[in-house]
């Protein structure tokens, strides 16, 4: 089981943003810039790429409904979207509020206190829909 089934089974706690009967968006705990989520299938697959296109296609709608929300919480000039899974393999979706190229470099981090991952959380949470 990945350590993102165990957030969405809620074994491992998270900062949600949304949620739907398919899929989970909760921040990630290691950002490259505030508001940095992740969507992620609640079906386990490792690669992106082997969803099937149905799948592929509803996690990116998902996705775009998440970063509307994102763009309206956080202050940034546009969110950038960023596929990896070297460290999880269970796909998810890197939206990240960007300014800077750096903000899509996964060498920047951002510290946050866990006050402010709630505050930022709630804020997506409150304009997703
Ligand atoms: P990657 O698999 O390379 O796309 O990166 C995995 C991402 O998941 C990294 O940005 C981590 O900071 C993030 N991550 C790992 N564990 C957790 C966790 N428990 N909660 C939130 N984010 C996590």
């Amino acid at each position: 089981m990945s350590i993102f089934t165990k957030i969405i089974n809620g074994e491992i706690p998270s900062y949600k943003v949304a949620e739907n009967d398919k899929f989970f968006a909760f921040l990630d705990i290691n950002p490259n810039a505030k508001g940095h989520t992740l969507v992620v299938p609640k079906k386990e697959e490792n690669k992106i790429f082997d969803l099937s296109k149905e799948e592929y296609l509803e996690l990116m709608d998902f996705s775009y409904s998440v970063a509307k929300a994102l763009k309206k919480a956080v202050p940034c000039k546009r969110i950038g979207m960023s596929v990896v899974g070297l460290e999880v393999p269970h796909v998810h979706v890197h939206l990240i509020p960007t300014s800077i190229m750096a903000d899509m470099q996964f060498t920047k981090k951002e510290k946050l206190t866990n006050d402010e991952f709630i505050e930022i959380a709630n804020t997506i949470a409150a304009h997703f829909n």
